[in-house]
């Protein structure tokens, strides 16, 4: 839906505003998703065009998708935001991010100057290079700031029977660059990995970031890979796992997977049943609550962040946090007082398993019914085995 569209149908009823993370915490219609839209329909009929006063608008934005899934205009603000995030890049971007785009450009991630540990394990003793058509795309904020997590997946991943492959030179997915505004690099980097990407039949990542950038290449753009986050494939297997938290645990629901793929709202309550004392971040519509990580807010406003996971947390009494996103960890991981994980660092298999991965997607199963012949893989793919050894290798 166009911008002009989008204010036309926009019914000013406020509903969205009530489900806004920013909104809860500044408690500012301008800063509201209805706000962005009064603001968007002022630049397009008084032509406002002031950088200084929009930038805070759109700035300030998880992207969290929640506005858009209750609206009853069906209008995507998410996508809105993005766009004009885009536009004021051109003229005042709304933070700073010469790192983050330097970072990518020369190293192939926001975070490192350097390759990043992950290659360096790749080199070490214990893995062995093979080939594979399942790919563990392990995401740029798993790999450099939070690579004690890969141990338990790789461990996770082996125990269920899933062979699979990692990329030595794993690249960017590209969608921070897309959620910052950046939409003709991130098309860049698309381009590039659908190349690199379309030698597997299956990816599984970490990150639903990665997921929905990953996805969004199917069809038009030319992927013919599926792509699965690892919660599906838990799912899969939630029939013999048990959690090694006795305690009450307090389930942070991705919401940048659940408010974009409907079949999230099946997998995610089942997977949370493992924890048998799981208390949730869904609330009474059944939309998950935004922790504030998302966006690239606690790029430009640390201190909205914080205040928005004191709200998130006011009256949870449970002490540890379970989640299934990188930067969701990230932000927990800035509170002292409680103890964040990964999801697979949490699982117990009890008894053999061996997942099926077989695609129980229709629409890709008619998809690869097409696929051309495969190209044999290169050389850079290695498959990890000894999966007790990567918390050493992951800190040499
Ligand atoms: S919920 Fe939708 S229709 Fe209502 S104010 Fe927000 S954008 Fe407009
Ligand atoms: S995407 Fe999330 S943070 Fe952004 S305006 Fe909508 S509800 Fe608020």
């Amino acid at each position: 839906m166009n911008e002009v569209k989008a204010t036309h149908k926009c019914y000013k009823c406020g509903m969205c505003m009530f489900h806004c993370p920013v909104y809860s915490v500044y408690r500012n219609e301008v800063y509201s998703p209805k706000g962005k839209i009064n603001a968007i329909d002022s630049i397009i009929n008084t032509k406002r065009n002031n950088p200084d006063d929009l930038s805070g608008i759109f700035r300030e934005c998880n992207l969290c998708h929640h506005c858009t899934k209750i609206c009853p205009a069906e209008i995507d603000k998410t996508e809105l935001v993005i766009k004009y995030r885009a536009q004021l890049n051109k003229t005042k971007p709304v933070g700073n991010y010469e790192a983050i785009l330097s970072n990518i450009k020369k190293n192939g991630n926001p975070y490192s100057s350097n390759g990043g540990l992950h290659k360096n394990a790749t080199k070490t003793q214990g893995i062995e290079k093979e080939k594979n058509r399942t790919l563990l795309f392990i995401g740029c904020t798993i790999r450099h700031k939070l690579p004690e997590i890969v141990d338990s997946v790789v461990s996770f991943l082996d125990k269920s029977g899933i062979d699979f492959t990692v990329l030595d030179d794993e690249p960017c997915c590209g969608n921070i660059l897309n959620n910052l505004g950046f939409i003709q690099d991130a098309r860049i980097i698309a381009k590039r990995n659908i190349s690199i990407l379309n030698k597997f039949d299956k990816i599984i990542t970490l990150c639903p970031g990665c997921y929905n950038m990953l996805k969004s290449h199917n069809g038009s753009a030319g992927a013919k890979f599926e792509v699965n986050h690892i919660l599906e494939i838990i799912h899969k297997a939630r029939n013999q796992l048990e959690s090694n938290l006795k305690e009450p645990v307090f389930f942070q629901v991705p919401c940048h997977i659940y408010n974009t793929d409907k079949k999230f709202e099946k997998i995610i309550p089942d997977v949370m049943s493992i924890f048998k004392q799981a208390s949730t971040s869904l609330d009474v519509t059944n939309a998950p609550k935004c922790c504030g990580a998302g966006g690239g807010m606690p790029l430009y406003d640390k201190e909205y962040v914080m205040k928005r996971l004191d709200i998130l947390l006011q009256n949870e009494p449970a002490q540890n946090i379970v989640t299934a996103c990188p930067f969701c960890y990230l932000n927990f991981k800035k509170l002292e007082s409680r103890q964040v994980s990964y999801i697979t660092e949490n699982l117990d298999i009890t008894g053999d398993i061996k997942i099926d991965l077989r695609s129980t997607d229709e629409s890709f199963q008619n998809f690869t019914q097409n696929k051309e012949e495969k190209v044999n893989l290169p050389m850079i793919l290695v498959k990890y085995k000894a999966s007790s050894k990567l918390k050493k290798i992951f800190n040499q």
